[in-house]
């Protein structure tokens, strides 16, 4: 098969990171035969650099041309005295919000390797943790109306919660969907004891459920799920909530896995386009180093290739790849430990592709 993926490096560690994954997809394209094309845009700081806006047209247009999206990191200290709009993250939302990406979906998996990075006690980690985190991506208290005005007390500050049926639906239906590939468990989170916007949340996931009638569904108040995620973490599968609670929980969800450098993300939409990338940021305190992590974007690259292409053998490789490596006692320098071989992004990323079969 075929497919043309848009590459946007952006700043930091992103180029090198990016590098990695692409030369993971030649392998995969090499050993299965598919032709994967790599059109390379301009977003974040680089984009800033050369045309003086963080998300040029070019980029949003070249995205939507392509059949799927690959982004290194944005953002750095360089461009931190922007304001708001002309900032590297505002590429972000800006292409979250074009593309149409509700979903973001978070795998947090702790790699039988890693035991020791996991802050939890050997008891509590038991057979493992491998939680898949569904956030609602462009709606909720983040994108609601906001503002300041007078009020009793002098000024006050107000951010507003509205979700939709059809938003709620929608995200719903993806949690399902990926559950059906895994064990069959959604865990709804919301705060529908003190929120309206809950209660409908709620009442719309419920109803969502029977269209699928073999998935096991339960429900969480987001203040006992944050205690949950650290007292037994096995007990998650999918969990599927809001905007903001899953802003929160999926990085409280990644601290469990040891390094953020681990962690890919997808964020989807209705169409096949989706938009892959590692749940870190662009790392300016070690870019051009060759030290960074390139295994969450690698692993992005992988549910690029299970959400968006449908080739699920192939994602399975390389996921399978990275497990080996790490077995053979490979670590880049912020999963390193005692007895360990010590290697760079590059060698790091040379090996997952070597290992692909
Ligand atoms: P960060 O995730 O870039 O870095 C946090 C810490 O983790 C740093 O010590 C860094 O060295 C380390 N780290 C991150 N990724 C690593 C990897 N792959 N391998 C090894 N170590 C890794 O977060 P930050 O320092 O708060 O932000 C830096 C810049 O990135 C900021 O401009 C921020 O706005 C931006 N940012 C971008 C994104 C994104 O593009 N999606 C996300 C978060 C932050």
């Amino acid at each position: 098969m075929d497919f043309t993926i848009a590459v946007l490096p952006g700043d930091g560690i992103g180029p090198e990171i990016i590098e990695q994954a692409i030369a993971v997809l030649e392998n995969i394209g090499r050993l299965y035969n598919h032709e994967f094309r790599f059109k390379e845009y301009l977003a974040g700081g680089a984009a800033i650099d050369r045309v003086n806006e963080p998300l040029p047209q070019s980029t949003v247009d070249g995205c939507l041309k392509s059949d799927s999206v690959l982004l290194g990191a944005v953002g750095g200290p360089k461009w931190d005295h922007l304001s708001g709009e002309k900032r590297p993250e505002k590429a972000l939302m800006g292409l979250r919000g074009g593309l149409g990406l509700y979903a973001n979906i978070r795998p947090a998996v702790l790699h039988e390797a890693l035991r020791e990075a996991c802050p939890l006690r050997e008891e509590l980690i038991g057979s493992g943790i491998n939680i898949c985190v569904v956030r609602e991506l462009i709606g909720g208290i983040y994108f609601g109306e906001r503002g300041r005005r007078q009020g009793d007390f002098g000024e006050e500050a107000y951010d507003t919660e509205i979700y939709s049926v059809k938003e709620v639906r929608r995200i719903a239906r993806i949690a399902f969907e990926i559950a059906k590939q895994r064990n069959q468990h959604v865990t709804n989170i919301d705060k529908a004891n003190v929120l309206e916007s809950s209660r409908l949340w709620r009442s719309v996931v419920i109803e969502t459920a029977q269209e699928y009638p073999d998935i096991q569904l339960d429900h969480m108040y987001v203040d006992n799920a944050s205690m949950q995620l650290i007292r037994n973490p096995q007990q998650f599968d999918v969990i599927v909530t809001t905007n903001m609670f899953g802003d929160i929980l999926s990085d409280e969800a990644s601290m469990l896995t040891g390094s953020i450098g681990m962690l890919p993300s997808a964020s989807l939409g209705e169409e096949k386009l989706g938009m892959y990338e590692p749940i870190h940021g662009s790392a300016p305190d070690i870019a051009g180093q060759d030290i960074a992590n390139p295994i969450g974007t690698i692993l992005s690259a992988a549910m690029m290739l299970r959400h968006s292409f449908g080739l699920e053998n192939e994602a399975k490789s390389i996921e399978n790849a990275v497990t080996k490596v790490l077995a053979q006692g490979y670590r880049t320098k912020d999963i390193m430990s005692s007895n360990m071989q010590l290697v760079g992004c590059k060698e790091m990323g040379r090996l997952i592709a070597a290992y692909l079969v």
